[in-house]
């Protein structure tokens, strides 16, 4: 039976299939699992893992790399892995590497910042739009572009690709319990993984032509394309599903303007076949 510490670590996108955790030993997977839940799920990369909290968890545990390294986290978050892998005495407990936010009396951790847009300068280009990890970025082309700031991170990785530079950091304060930030990380884990998930199924849709791509699609793409030799049941079904919920949208779009017998029996043996797919992933 899963444990409750390692669901966390079930049904996770194909951007983590190199990482091989489920080939991993129980024991081992659980120790990723409670070091990936004392990180801030930010999905920064600041400390050297461009793809996020999770396979910085895994480095830790796996590699021996050091655990002082989740810039966001700071001192709070580098004791409680200390915690978690049992170095419990404060005196080999090693420092946080520093932020260049100052350091938030209340939290101790680095002053939290969030992503404004100055909206009178932005040109529309989208580029902001894929390299934000929780999806927190709306607009379309040509269109002025908003952040939900609510849902920002302040991860900052929409700032490099901005050619305008119109995306300020603005520091907040805020006091935060422990089962609120608790359930802030859990959700924000989702949030990427559900963004990854789409960008997967986006890259799937050849009908969709995507001229802006950010680093992260990009390794995305590349493990969609390896995980075909690795793993044909799931990252091959992922994709088959994709293409299939493509032409079932364009199906039923057609079938809402005009009814059409063979459209309709087309598109009820593309849901079975959907279902079917969905079954094995
Ligand atoms: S929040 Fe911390 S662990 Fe997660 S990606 Fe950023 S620096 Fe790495
Ligand atoms: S809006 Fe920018 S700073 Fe905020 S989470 Fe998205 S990419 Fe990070
Ligand atoms: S990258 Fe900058 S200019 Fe382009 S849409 Fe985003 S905020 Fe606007």
């Amino acid at each position: 039976m899963q444990s409750s510490t390692n669901i966390r670590l079930v049904n996770l996108p194909i951007l983590f299939d190199a990482l091989h955790i489920d080939t991993l030993p129980a024991d081992i997977q659980a120790k990723i699992a409670r070091v990936d839940a004392c990180l801030p799920q930010t999905q920064c990369g600041l400390c050297e893992h461009p793809d996020g909290c999770l396979p910085y968890a895994a480095a830790i545990v796996l590699d021996g790399e050091p655990y002082n390294k989740c810039v966001p986290g700071g001192q709070p978050v580098t004791n409680a892995i200390a915690q978690t892998l049992d170095i419990d005495t404060l005196d080999t407990t090693l420092t946080a590497v520093p932020s260049q936010w100052p350091i938030d009396a209340t939290s101790e951790r680095p002053t939290e910042v969030r992503a404004v847009i100055r909206e009178d300068d932005c040109i529309g280009c989208t580029k902001c739009i894929p390299a934000c990890p929780v999806d927190a970025i709306v607009g379309t082309g040509k269109h002025m572009h908003t952040i939900f700031t609510d849902l920002c991170t302040g991860c900052e990785l929409c700032i490099a690709p901005c050619p305008v530079d119109c995306i300020d950091l603005v520091t907040i304060e805020r006091e935060i319990s422990e089962p609120e930030r608790i359930a802030e990380q859990e959700d924000l884990r989702q949030r990427y993984h559900t963004h990854l998930k789409r960008v997967t199924e986006q890259l799937a849709d050849t009908s969709n032509s995507r001229p802006v791509v950010s680093m992260v699609e990009a390794k995305l793409n590349n493990a969609a394309s390896q995980s075909l030799n690795i793993s044909e049941s799931q990252a091959k079904n992922t994709i088959a599903a994709a293409k299939l919920r493509t032409k079932i949208k364009k199906l039923e779009k057609q079938l809402s303007v005009r009814a059409n017998d063979k459209k309709q029996a087309e598109l009820e043996s593309l849901q079975a076949e959907l279902e079917s797919l969905q079954v094995a992933l």
